[in-house]
């Protein structure tokens, strides 16, 4: 354990400041739930931990047994050193002290415990025992298995708070389909190794409302299990172990952070118009359809992005048009009349579904989203299905992904025409006119974007993936991070010239990347003609209090004189 205080700097990917206990997840652990008993439970969780040995013990010892007799007698050797270790006091009695101690549930215990065993192993003077500590992963995740295996524990990752300190996820990365088991948890922050400000891990976290520190390269290597942290959402900086005064010094920045937070909420009902009269659009990005609900709480006009993936991950199955129809019918009621942006299915990248690896040798270039989409016509014409039967309780928008030719736009307004085929031929609602339109996202469509204008109804700017394509920067990748630049002319120039073209051809068109909901760049975007936002909802106000006080006009005029620069943007000249 780091017991002098440790600063390590990466990058603010979700604002805001939280102290609290280190939880660390390795790649197994997160598969499991930790969270606290109830200590009248402590009992009951020790005795299905002992369970759970006992069953992976007597697996090991049937392994043994049946062992072919052809097999390396250091295999049958290695599952008798795997089944003593499953009757050792250091696994059957430490675990349980945590349990009835700390009221830690079973997978937690066993894998703090492992954690501390794995340490002692990797610190022995001799290499036998040294490679001992693999041996102690390998049964601790044999155990995990036994105990995710049992009916009961089929419930995602979920910390139920009651203990008195706030939680911590500390992990070398966290995969968008594991922040969705981590989702609803009440954990106080994320922070990784890896990943970069606009990597989905990054966007998940802002949309849950907690500060996150992402490409912080050794977080899993200082910080133990139990150490105290102070994430500095805003800095991008973790503290481990900080001394009682830099504790009251973030207590503090905590308080006023809360007060900055709280004189916002003033302005929710404000309509959000620059001092020259021009009225922006606010609207929200949710991944889930129950952040709807908050959406509408901090005044969003409707939603901009819903990155309907979110509900096909971290499954067995595929969702099927009922339940689909369910998911965007709820988000259309809950915004009541307001327009429902859905976008398809945008999978591959970094977003994978269960059980698929990534074939391509770069996910970020093959067959992702829309690719995805046409490649399999039965599940796309199921997601077209439900979203126009979800039109039929209010306003909803239809966004297609990573739209490069004009032939997909063709390929996907002819599925959608087929949906409404199918939907006739069941006597089933739908709206008469449904509003498709683009995102724009890859540079191919931002510099011939006339005719994409011309044929769909609106486009919708996905910063974070144009950055990454304009500029050749995987935006997941921390090492590259500091050439992630929104600010680029190259970039501004593309979303200039997608913001004129909607203009000359009457077509709203929206950013709803990062830069969106980045208060710094706000008067940027204005200055490039913006006019209509979509972001996470926790970033709403913010942006508006900005917007408040812009001049729109004369930012146009300050941006325009600026983009033909060689270099990046000075945005202290706005
Ligand atoms: C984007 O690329 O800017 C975007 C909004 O889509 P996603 O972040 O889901 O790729
Ligand atoms: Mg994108």
């Amino acid at each position: 354990m780091a017991d002098t205080m440790l600063t390590l700097h990466g990058l603010a990917a979700s604002r805001g400041y939280a102290v609290g206990r280190a939880v660390v997840l390795g790649a197994a652990a997160l598969e499991v739930s930790h969270y606290r008993i109830a200590p009248e439970d402590a009992e009951s969780e020790c005795a299905r931990l002992s369970d759970a040995l006992t069953r992976a013990h007597e697996e090991f010892l049937r392994l043994a047994d049946q062992l072919p007799p052809d097999s390396p007698r250091e295999l049958g050797a290695l599952l008798q050193v795997h089944a003593m270790l499953l009757v050792d006091p250091m696994l059957t009695q430490e675990p349980l002290d945590l349990i009835r101690q700390k009221h830690y549930n079973a997978e937690w215990a066993l894998t703090a415990q492992g954690q501390i065993l794995g340490e002692q192993f990797a610190a022995m003077s001799d290499e036998y025992l040294r490679e001992r500590s693999s041996d102690v992963r390998h049964v601790i995740e044999r155990v995990l298995q036994v105990l995710v295996g049992a009916p009961e524990m089929s419930t995602p990752l979920a910390c139920s708070g009651q203990g008195d300190d706030a939680l911590i996820v500390v992990a070398h990365d966290i995969a968008p389909a594991d922040m969705v088991k981590l989702r609803g948890a009440q954990f106080a922050a994320f922070v990784t190794d890896l990943g970069g400000a606009t990597s989905h891990t990054a966007i998940v976290a802002r949309s849950m409302g907690v500060p996150a520190v992402v490409g912080l390269n050794h977080i899993c290597q200082f910080a133990n299990d139990g150490d105290i942290l102070i994430v500095d959402g805003e800095a991008g900086v973790v503290l481990i172990n900080p001394s009682p005064a830099v504790l009251i010094e973030y207590a503090e920045r905590q308080a006023g952070y809360a007060a900055d937070r709280a004189s916002l909420t003033l302005i929710k009902d404000t309509p959000p118009v620059t001092l020259d009269g021009i009225r922006i659009g606010l609207q929200a990005n949710i991944e889930w359809p129950e952040e709807a609900a908050s959406a509408l709480a901090a005044g969003a006009e409707g939603i901009g992005l819903f990155r309907s993936e979110f509900l096909f991950m971290n499954r067995a199955d595929l969702p099927d048009e009922e339940e689909q129809y369910a998911a965007y019918a709820s988000v259309v009621r809950t915004m009541a009349g307001r327009p429902v942006t859905i976008r398809t299915l945008d999978i591959g990248s970094d977003k994978t579904l269960d059980g698929e690896q990534a074939v391509s040798t770069n996910p970020a270039l093959g067959e992702r989203a829309v690719r995805y989409c046409l490649a399999r016509p039965d599940m796309f014409a199921s997601q077209l299905r439900a979203i126009l039967r979800a039109s039929a309780h209010g306003h909803v928008r239809i966004l297609l992904p990573m739209i490069a030719h004009m032939h997909e736009v063709h390929a996907c307004l002819a599925a959608i025409d087929s949906a409404r085929r199918d939907l006739d031929a069941r006597g089933q609602a739908y709206a008469a006119h449904i509003e498709v339109g683009a995102m724009v996202e890859i540079p191919a469509i931002a510099i011939a974007i006339e005719p994409f204008a011309d044929t769909l109804d609106f486009l919708s700017i996905g910063t974070n993936d144009l950055i990454q394509y304009t500029l050749a920067i995987d935006r997941a990748d921390p090492s590259v991070a500091r050439l992630y630049d929104p600010l680029h002319p190259a970039v501004l120039r593309l979303i200039a010239h997608t913001i004129n073209a909607g203009a000359r051809a009457g077509k709203p068109v929206s950013v709803c990347g990062e830069m969106a909901g980045d208060v710094t760049l706000t008067r940027l975007l204005l200055g490039l003609g913006l006019t209509h936002f979509s972001m996470h909802a926790q970033q709403m106000l913010d942006v508006k209090r900005e917007i408040l006080r812009a001049h729109s006009n004369a930012l146009r005029t300050r941006v325009a004189a600026s983009l033909n620069r060689a270099e990046s943007i000075d945005l202290a000249l706005l």
